[in-house]
């Protein structure tokens, strides 16, 4: 997979992208990680990248031409067209499943705003993605962007030391995770669960999927209407949210 990021602050991503799993990823040749400084692309003598918006009022507005620009230069074959994602509080709402379908495509260009917005005609006739990584504003796109990068990379093949432990990761199920312990099996006089320490793999994984369903039902409980379950554990899951709506009484 490319990834290629436009940025006025490639700066930002040299820690991110030379860290850690991506860092491991780009060293394994897995994924091509790439800032690029959209300024270069300014066609003016004082390379600005921003001008005022049209009828007036604050911040400055990103022009179209650097952006559409820097693009187009990264498009090396016209017909293997690029996702081309807007990272924006506007957008829709980042998810593990919009990861899922990221990580299939074999290259992501991801724009980066700053200041007050961008011209509307990159959101018009550039972008095919719209993305937004919460319902608040930071002040520029590359945080935004290393969190959708950081978890696209993870789901690619080789980059995750144990194939297995994306698959059961949060989200990936549907479910949230069932809790972890390690050793010590007694910490401070808080002890690992018995079950966990006797070695019984089929009750282990039973418990496991009981704890994630107790855990989605008490914090995400709007996830568990998006899930598949067996008819006995939505029979287990009401009678769970019984017991809890009955002893808040
Ligand atoms: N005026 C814009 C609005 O109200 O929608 C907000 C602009 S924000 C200060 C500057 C840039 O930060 C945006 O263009 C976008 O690239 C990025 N950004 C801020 N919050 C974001 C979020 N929640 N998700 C994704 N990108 C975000």
């Amino acid at each position: 997979m490319k990834i290629d990021v436009l940025t006025l602050f490639p700066e930002m991503f040299e820690g991110v992208f030379g860290a850690s799993i991506l860092g491991k990823a780009k060293e394994k040749g897995i994924v091509s990680l790439q800032a690029v400084n959209f300024r270069n692309y300014a066609n003016n003598k004082h390379n600005t990248v921003d001008d005022y918006p049209y009828g007036g009022g604050g911040g400055m507005v990103l022009k179209p031409e650097p952006v559409f620009a820097a693009v187009e230069d990264l498009q090396v074959e016209p017909e293997a067209k690029p996702r081309v994602i807007l990272m924006c509080p506007q957008g829709e709402t980042f998810t593990q499943r919009k990861a899922e379908e990221l990580s299939k495509e074999s290259h992501l260009v991801l724009i980066c705003g700053h200041y007050e917005g961008y011209d509307e005609r990159i959101r018009e006739h550039l972008v095919t993605d719209e993305l937004s990584i919460g319902d608040y504003v930071l002040t520029g796109g590359e945080i935004p962007a290393m969190a959708v990068i950081d978890s696209v990379v993870r789901l690619l093949p080789g980059v995750l030391g144990n194939e297995t432990s994306a698959v059961t990761d949060s989200y990936s199920t549907g479910l949230l995770e069932h809790p972890h312990y390690t050793r010590p099996p007694e910490f401070r006089g808080w002890s690992v669960p018995d079950i966990l320490v006797s070695g019984h793999h089929a009750k282990i994984e039973a418990w496991r999927r009981e704890q994630s369903l107790l855990r989605t039902l008490r914090r995400r409980p709007d996830m568990l209407e998006k899930v598949e379950l067996t008819a006995k554990e939505r029979k287990w899951l009401k009678e769970m949210a019984d017991s809890a709506r009955h002893s808040d009484v």
